[in-house]
């Protein structure tokens, strides 16, 4: 029997939806839902910090609004800490994590290569341990240079070597946080997803994922990374872009540009149907091969057209 399909959407309560999420939502939802899946909801608050509040209320009332129905109950990071430590423990029983006692300042002045994430590739000072009486800040997880590789659904195969092109990454932040990787990892893995359909910002991010997921012997989900929205600027649509918020009172024309953006022909007149009718279309007209083979795609949100690929950030 085939495996029954589970997605999810994971955004971080750093802000209100914008586009740039609606279009990582849409992609999901109409991936599962076309293909008699689940489709999963877990709020990305680890990262205390940046977490905005009130702006996790205001994204599944967005949600509700733009009429997205998830399954299950909805998961919240800052309440599985308990898991991402037992990750970790793991990790450090097998040998595979060490203390790392370097200053931010420290790293930027040894470190001699930019990594594939525009960072620093950390130069490995603390893998052999700490000298007696330092405690560690961070921990950090080592890599080797094996090929890490994958046939991203959207991008195609995409393949790092991880020592090389990131470094021995952390997964507890000297400020007490565990980082992104850890969690997606230890939640996605938790929350059954075989299929995780999400920005391209994140494809440089999968490679780190698949080397944990395999340090913790989980399995791979297939992964598709979905063209990014971007401003004119070339900029990512973010909370530092300044994108504006989804205007509820524009969804059905919210959610036609955002097929519109993946590739999808949605006819124009379906923008002022009701959310219910558009889900409808969308799920029998979904046409997964149609999407951009892009990393970003530049919108003019003032006058809602598509313009041409866009993002040298992005790396393509
Ligand atoms: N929370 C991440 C974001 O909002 C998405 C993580 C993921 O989909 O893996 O950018």
């Amino acid at each position: 029997m085939p495996e029954t399909y589970r997605g999810r959407f994971a955004p971080s309560p750093t802000g209100p939806l914008h586009f740039g999420s609606l279009v990582a939502a849409v992609g999901s939802y109409v991936d599962a839902k076309s293909q008699g899946g689940q489709w999963l909801l877990r709020m990305e608050d680890v990262d205390a910090p940046r977490t905005v509040s009130g702006a996790d209320d205001a994204i599944l009332q967005a949600l509700e609004d733009f009429g997205f129905e998830w399954d299950g109950e909805i998961v919240w990071q800052s309440q599985r800490l308990d898991a991402y430590a037992a990750a970790l423990q793991e990790l450090k029983t097998a040998g595979l994590v060490y203390g790392c006692a370097c200053s931010r300042r420290e790293i930027g002045d040894s470190a001699i290569r930019t990594a594939i994430d525009g960072g620093l590739v950390y130069p490995g000072t603390c893998r052999n341990g700490l000298p007696s009486g330092v405690a560690p800040r961070a921990w950090r997880l080592r890599t080797d240079n094996s090929e890490i590789a994958f046939d991203d659904r959207v991008q195609g195969r995409i393949a790092q070597k991880l020592e090389n092109d990131v470094g021995d990454f952390v997964l507890l932040r000297a400020d007490g946080q565990y980082a992104y990787q850890l969690a997606v990892v230890v939640d996605d893995a938790a929350q059954g997803i075989t299929h995780v359909v999400r920005g391209a910002d994140l494809l440089d991010s999968t490679p780190r994922q698949i080397w944990l997921q395999r340090c913790l012997g989980l399995t791979t989900p297939s992964y598709a990374h979905l063209p990014v929205a971007c401003n004119t600027a070339g900029e990512k649509l973010s909370k530092q872009t300044l994108a504006p918020a989804l205007n509820p009172a524009q969804a059905g024309a919210e959610l036609v540009r955002a097929l519109a953006f993946l590739g999808q022909h949605p006819p124009p007149e379906l923008a002022a149907s009701r959310c219910a009718e558009i889900w409808r279309w969308a799920f029998s007209h979904w046409n997964f091969d149609q999407i951009p083979r892009q990393r970003g795609i530049c919108v003019d949100l003032e006058n809602l057209q598509l313009s041409s690929a866009c993002g040298s950030q992005l790396g393509s």
